[in-house]
């Protein structure tokens, strides 16, 4: 998979010139569409945007809610992990000026958004079930956050959706929290109880192109891997990814001085990002078996995964050969042991510089 890692002001230049389907509905652009094999999410690529909307939102949701349950279920599960936590509530949030002007209020009226941030979806056994919060509920605040008001005039963004769950992030991850929000209108105060989780937002970039990325905050991963894998496999990107943020991957290499640019692949740079890679891959093989998921459907990901894109994604130099990463991952599997969580050794390194020792890491296919 190829990764970016960005600052945000990069990022959102990034997202806005790449991706398709998310931009016409949540950025008002109306490029020319590449067509998506893709079922449900096919939708948005042939019809005009107003009558097609509900067909559109529910693809949206379900995407949404899709990749929150993994995210949230590797987030939890691995959090004595991750020194970076944040209160796992089982919300997925959006906001108003995510969609384009012309169909933010189809969006407002399919969603019920009726307020500064919407409830898009809640994860099934999470504490916000629990609690009573429901899907298409409006949020005003959490704990001591109160959201600020949508901004109607403003041009499609992600900015404010990010604002609030950065403000979510810094509350206490484990203790009781007061939920000011709204359902049909009528106002509700409702007590979460979170559990503590990695610190991460998880995000679905809409399109046709094999995306997945973790800029250190957000792990985003495009809609063709959510067409195309089922939940466990789908887990095995999620998990490479969010062990990019643990592993604190991107302030690493930048620290190294490493470009992101186009020639990342190139020059001494490489053993940087091969042994970012390998690491994520090492790492992702605990998060799993942490989450309960069987870690060989890792080794069954890039089995599919591997030979179909090697001339294409994976042929970077950045990126080992997808056989090597294959049988790294397979003694990874291993080594796991009984116990869990599982806290592999080399999370202990990643407050330490990049050595760019990728040899060390790789098991090489026989
Ligand atoms: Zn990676």
């Amino acid at each position: 998979m190829k990764e970016e890692f960005r600052g945000d002001r990069d990022y959102i230049t990034h997202f806005v010139m790449n991706s398709e389907c998310q931009q016409m509905v949540r950025r008002g652009r109306r490029g020319s569409l590449r067509r998506s094999t893709g079922a449900a999410l096919a939708l948005c690529f042939v019809a005009p945007p107003a009558p097609a909307a509900d067909p559109l939102f529910l693809a949206i949701r379900d995407a949404d809610s899709r990749l929150a349950r993994i995210g949230y279920r590797l987030a939890t599960a691995n959090a004595p992990l991750c020194d970076r936590q944040e209160p796992g509530l089982g919300l997925v949030l959006h906001t108003p000026e995510q969609y384009s002007r012309d169909l933010r209020s189809a969006a407002r009226r399919y969603f019920k958004l009726d307020g500064p941030v919407g409830v898009e979806g809640v994860v099934d056994g999470s504490p916000s079930e629990e609690a009573g919060i429901r899907e298409d509920d409006t949020l005003l605040g959490v704990g001591v956050a109160r959201f600020a008001p949508a901004d109607e005039g403003i041009e499609a963004s992600t900015a404010p959706l990010r604002r609030a769950v950065a403000q979510l992030a810094e509350l206490p991850s484990a203790e009781p929290l007061e939920v000011h929000g709204q359902h049909n209108g009528a106002p509700y105060v409702r007590v979460v109880r979170p559990v503590p989780a990695c610190r991460s937002r998880f995000e679905v970039e809409i399109g046709s192109q094999w995306t997945a990325r973790a800029d250190g905050e957000m792990v985003q991963i495009g809609s063709r891997f959510l067409e195309t894998y089922p939940e466990d496999q789908l887990a095995v990107v999620v998990a490479h990814e969010l062990a990019h943020n643990i592993l604190r991957h991107r302030e690493r290499l930048g620290a190294r001085n490493v470009d992101y640019g186009m020639l990342s692949g190139f020059g001494r740079n490489v053993r940087y990002f091969r042994q970012t890679e390998l690491e994520a891959d090492i790492l992702s093989v605990s998060l799993l078996a942490n989450a309960g998921y069987d870690p060989e459907v890792a080794v069954h990901f890039w089995q599919d995964f591997g030979p179909k894109h090697a001339g294409g994604l994976l042929r970077s130099r950045s990126h080992p050969a997808w056989q090597d990463r294959v049988t790294t991952i397979q003694q990874a599997i291993a080594t796991l042991g009984p116990d869990r969580p599982k806290r592999p050794a080399l999370l202990d390194t990643r407050d330490r510089p990049l050595n760019g020792d990728w040899q060390a890491l790789l098991v090489r296919a026989p």
